[in-house]
């Protein structure tokens, strides 16, 4: 059976529905094509369940930090795992039924469950069924890189899929990979009460980061207990009884670490090797991203790819932000682009880092004239009253134009104080702008100002240190 739509939307990302409601109130007869869970990885085993745990993890460390300010908890803290899963899960369901009663009730929306396959430029296989339509959105996201490493077929391992299952603590949890995810589930589970070891084959951890994050990130997490091993070049998984032992062959340390649980972290790949995309030739690249323009048009018109899978952002917000811009342009006559948007994100580990624009290192490799401001959060008063006083804030401006290149606000409430910075930088004023700004005391934010107010030409500059002052 064929049924025609004017529109079809593979996948229910963070870019999917809300292109599909806005093509559905334009008048669009609507296919919307979920394989599993609506909401997709942000809503399920990404952001949102991630985010809630990490809250959980909070506030067992801060019971555990009570004394330091005076409190008196009373007994050894621990955690109920299958209560922290529980709200996780509430947490995420809300979310995502939410989104599946919303996509279901909206007018002109039909929504099919099942794997979406192109059979031509316009015509979608779900089972037996066929869709056709004009215009076809991809947004089928990406899943975790299982590595090609030795012994990897013989031990069980989790992914950041399979964590959300679990209900327990693991005794020693091993995770391979230094980054952005593994970081986070390495922190939550330390705090949580498991023994924590994070191997990465770099020399440093979050290696994209300027040295100075991956610096005082290691400092702050071995400041908990965690082992963090580098420079793993030769990571191989095997069997030890109950355990599962990984060689890292560091240049350091013991050869092998034994755990009881293995999370592989290293990396996403796009979920679009089984899409049938040779059928539609939509062009993609050696890893699997669709290849996009600046508008996010693939290699045959009338087919867009949004989200993760078109390898131009790893984000919630990139996704979304993804959606505005093919709907500008196709709804409003606004030509946005990829192109006009800044790098920006947050890792939330505790405290958080976030981040806008440029790194110092690309700054300092770009050959610009640069300015730079670095300010620890032991000189914030704001940290200093609630008691959190790790991390540092950067920010870094262009000595010729005055406009801020980039930022790091590595601290508590970093996910948030960061943009004031994004905010500036996409109105293209001069820092100045920013430094004149009256802000709130006592907060973080308060300092960014003043930190503008203590620029150093980047190249005098003290450069990838750990040291904040
Ligand atoms: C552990 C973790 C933590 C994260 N934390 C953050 C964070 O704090 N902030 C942030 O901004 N980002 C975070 N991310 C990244 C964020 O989750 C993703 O960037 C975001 O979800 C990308 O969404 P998307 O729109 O590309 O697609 P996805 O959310 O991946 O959704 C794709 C959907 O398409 C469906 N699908 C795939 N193929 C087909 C098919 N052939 N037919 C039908 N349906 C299909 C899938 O089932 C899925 O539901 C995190 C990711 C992980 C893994």
């Amino acid at each position: 059976m064929t049924t025609a739509y004017d529109a079809i939307i593979i996948g229910t990302g963070q870019a999917g529905p809300s292109l599909a409601a806005r093509l559905a109130n334009a008048g669009k007869k609507v296919a919307v094509i979920e394989r599993k869970f609506f909401g997709g990885t942000c809503v399920n085993n990404g952001c949102i369940p991630t985010k809630t745990m990490v809250a959980s993890a909070y506030a067992a460390h801060m019971a555990r930090r009570s004394a330091d300010y005076g409190v008196q908890v009373g007994g050894l803290v621990t955690v109920d795992m299958k209560q922290v899963k529980a709200r996780k899960d509430r947490v995420s369901s809300q979310s995502r039924t939410g989104l599946e009663g919303w996509l279901k009730g909206t007018k002109n929306i039909t929504v099919y469950a099942g794997q979406a396959r192109f059979e031509s430029p316009h015509e979608i296989s779900l089972g037996k069924e066929r869709l056709t339509a004009m215009q076809i959105f991809i947004n089928v996201g990406g899943r975790a890189v299982v590595p090609r490493m030795p012994g990897i077929d013989q031990v069980p391992y989790l992914t950041n899929s399979s964590m959300m299952n679990v209900d327990f603590l693991p005794r020693h949890l091993v995770i391979v990979g230094g980054s952005y995810v593994g970081l986070e589930f390495g922190q939550m589970f330390r705090r949580f009460g498991s023994e924590v070891t994070i191997i990465e084959m770099s020399s440093r951890l979050i290696s994209r980061e300027d040295e100075d994050v991956s610096v005082t990130v290691r400092e702050i997490l071995e400041a908990e207990g965690i082992r963090v091993r580098l420079n793993a070049k030769c990571i191989a998984a095997s069997k030890r009884g109950d355990d599962i032992a990984v060689s890292v062959d560091c240049t350091a340390g013991a050869p092998e670490i034994t755990g009881s649980h293995l999370l592989l972290a290293v990396g996403r790949r796009p979920n679009t090797d089984d899409l049938g995309l040779d059928k539609a030739g939509v062009e993609a690249d050696q890893r699997g991203y669709i290849v996009v323009d600046d508008q996010l048009r693939t290699s045959v018109p009338g087919i867009w790819a949004l989200g993760d899978c078109n390898g131009r952002g790893a984000f919630t917000h990139t996704s979304y932000n993804d959606y505005e811009i093919v709907a500008a342009n196709l709804l409003d006559g606004d030509s946005r682009r990829v192109s006009d948007r800044i790098q920006a994100y947050a890792l939330y580990v505790d405290p958080p880092l976030g981040r806008a624009g440029w790194t110092e290192a690309q700054v300092l490799n770009s050959g610009r004239r640069a300015l730079v401001g670095k300010r620890p959060m032991t000189r914030v008063a704001r940290a200093v009253e609630k008691g959190e006083t790790q991390g540092f804030m950067k920010i870094v401006v262009d000595e010729d134009s005055k406009e801020i290149l980039g930022a790091a606000i590595f601290g508590t409430g970093g996910d948030e104080v960061i943009h004031c910075i994004l905010d500036v930088m996409y109105a293209k004023v001069p820092y100045t702008t920013l430094q004149r700004a009256m802000h709130i005391h006592p907060t973080v934010s308060e300092l960014v100002p003043t930190i503008l107010g203590e620029l150093k030409p980047l190249a005098e500059a003290k450069v990838g240190t750990g040291s904040a002052a």
